[in-house]
């Protein structure tokens, strides 16, 4: 089976609500699909999201990474030298990650339909089923509360508040939501980089007081500050996860070693693709630290591949945060993986398990 082109497409699905963090509102979830084609005819499918404010790729710099640089490399090796491949995606450019997620997701997707195996199984992993918990845009209080009471009729039992605005608004939220909500729910607050390392400190001493458990604080302070993170985590019990400052397997272990978080937020897109998320995982979990699979706004595709990992890994990867297609008004991707509500649930053909796709935009 030996890679002869590689194609793209864009994917757009409306969601059903718009979604609003600190840094951005968005009111579609939009894919750039990429499609390896062989010479068996099988065909791999991965993708990726455009978050320049995040991995610093968009769209066309993925297509002009992978034409440029990777497609002349990659054409005619065969999939068989999942190792080399690997190798060549990972050392022919710096950065790039979502280029580099979005050719891995494919090209493992074809190493299991060449074995014809589920990529979760030829991973190591056995269960089909996974539980994502859901995210609450941030917005006006009454807002929150109403979307965090729906989401709760709908099944789930973990709420991921986004907050990062202001940080005397931030505590009024999560106190308002803990109090519509009660403890029948697990809470996780996601700051997106919007508060200070002391700020962080004022907001967690004050929830713990008021007996507000929550379950962790994501990257509360920039990417790149891992001092505040470790002065947080010092003075803090609630626990602290790294989500836009844990992209390398390097600085997971300068992240893990200094003690600066006690969760790891994985997403393929920042690891660069599954080997990597492979190795970040099998570091957590010498350190014994706990991990969360993650991912961006992004459709069944990607969020497939990072529910196969999380499934093979699923000693280490103990949060499940997969929920951006079941944000969409309709998926796209037939067969793959099921989003529905708070189950996620793996089929058993081979590779993803994607049997075709609706509404692709050829690009070229
Ligand atoms: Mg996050």
């Amino acid at each position: 089976m030996k890679i002869t082109n590689i194609r793209f497409a864009k994917l757009v699905v409306p969601l059903i609500t718009p979604f609003k963090t600190s840094m951005r509102t968005v009111e579609n979830i939009e894919d750039l699909v990429v499609i390896i084609e062989t010479d068996t005819g099988d065909v791999g499918y991965g993708s990726a999201p455009s978050t320049p404010v995040i991995t610093g790729d968009t769209h066309g710099s993925i297509i002009a990474a992978i034409e440029l640089v990777f497609l002349p490399k990659l054409r005619g090796m065969d999939i068989e030298n999942l190792n080399g491949i690997i190798s060549v995606i990972q050392s022919s450019m710096v950065n790039n990650t979502s280029a580099k997620a979005a050719l891995e997701i494919a090209i493992y997707d074809l190493w299991g339909k060449l074995y014809k195996a589920p990529l979760s199984k030829l991973l190591g992993g056995s269960a089909d089923t996974l539980k994502t918990d859901v995210t609450i845009s941030v917005d006006q209080i009454d807002k929150m509360i109403n979307d965090s009471l729906e989401a709760i009729d709908n099944g789930f039992d973990i709420l991921k508040i986004k907050i990062g605005h202001d940080i005397l608004e931030d505590v009024e939220r999560v106190k308002a939501i803990h109090q519509a909500v009660g403890d029948k729910v697990l809470l996780r607050l996601d700051v997106n980089q919007g508060w200070s390392a002391k700020q962080t400190v004022y907001a967690a001493n004050l929830f713990e007081r008021a007996d507000i458990q929550l379950e962790l604080i994501e990257q509360p302070v920039k990417a790149d500050d891992f001092a505040g993170l470790k002065y947080i985590s010092d003075r803090v019990n609630t626990p602290i996860m790294a989500d836009e400052s844990a992209f390398s397997p390097k600085q997971v272990i300068e992240l893990i070693t200094n003690q600066c978080v006690d969760i790891i937020n994985i997403k393929l897109m920042k690891t660069g693709g599954i080997s990597n998320a492979i190795a970040i995982a099998d570091i957590a979990k010498t350190y014994q630290v706990d991990c969360m699979i993650g991912c961006m706004l992004e459709g069944s595709i990607a969020v497939a591949a990072a529910a196969h990992l999380a499934v093979a890994k699923s000693a280490v990867i103990t949060k499940i945060d997969l929920d951006g297609p079941a944000l969409g008004r309709f998926d796209p991707v037939k067969g793959g993986v099921l989003f529905d509500k708070s189950l996620i649930k793996l089929n058993n053909l081979p590779g993803l398990g994607i049997e075709s796709i609706d509404g692709l935009i050829n690009l070229k």
